[in-house]
This record gives structure tokens, C-alpha cells and sequence, in this order.
């Protein structure tokens, strides 16, 4: 079972700000589904490093957006989800999400 399969996804992605990015990796570490990951680029002083962001692999949390400490990430809205109208529907819902996953 994928990990994510846990979790319902928002409807949002995170987008870096990399000229407001210093590269702390703050919002790597604390990133539990190992979404952001850091390329490193061919100048030493850092300037062409980047933070990058696995959408496959993002919930859309948005926790990495409040905890980094340069204010670099915002959240990007990417899906239109409709919430479920009743219990019922959001069950047979998550149970159809695991069955299309299997
Ligand atoms: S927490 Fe913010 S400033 Fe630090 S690496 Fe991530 S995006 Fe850049
Ligand atoms: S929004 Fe959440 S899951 Fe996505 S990269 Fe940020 S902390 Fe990770």
C-alpha cells in the first residue's frame, strides 16, 4: 500500500519563491511524505540550487508553507474538488480511491 493512500489530497500544491529561497532545507525536513526534495546546481555559491516540489507525492498540507522562515512558498490551488455531501459518499468514495489504487 502506497503511503499516500492514507490521506486525502488537497486541492493545493506548494510553489517556491526561489529568488526569496535562501536553501535552509527547513521545509525538506519537515516534510513527512518526502515531497520537496533539493537539486543542486553547478555554482558553488548556491545560486542555481533549487528546492522542488514531488506533486505526486504532496498532500497539499501546506505545512512546509508556514514553517518556511523566508516566507518563500505559497500554495497554488490545482484541483476543484467538491467536498461529499453525506457520510455515505465520503466512504464510498475513500473506498473506491483504494480499489483504483490496487
Ligand atoms: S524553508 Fe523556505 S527558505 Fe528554506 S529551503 Fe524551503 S523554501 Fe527555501
Ligand atoms: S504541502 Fe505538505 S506534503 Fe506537500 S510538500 Fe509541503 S509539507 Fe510536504
Amino acid at each position: 500500500m502506497n503511503r499516500l493512500d492514507n490521506f486525502e489530497k488537497t486541492d493545493y500544491v506548494p510553489v517556491i519563491d526561489h529568488d526569496a529561497c535562501t536553501k535552509c532545507k527547513k521545509c525538506i525536513n519537515i516534510c513527512s511524505f518526502h515531497a520537496l526534495l533539493y537539486r543542486t546546481g553547478e555554482k558553488e555559491d548556491k545560486s542555481e540550487d533549487r528546492v522542488i516540489v514531488r506533486e505526486d507525492a504532496c498532500i497539499g498540507c501546506g505545512v512546509c508553507a508556514s514553517n518556511c522562515p523566508g516566507d518563500a512558498i505559497s500554495l497554488k490551488k490545482v484541483r476543484d474538488s467538491q467536498p461529499a455531501r453525506t457520510f455515505q459518499e465520503g466512504i464510498q468514495r475513500m473506498f473506491a480511491g483504494k480499489e483504483a489504487a490496487v
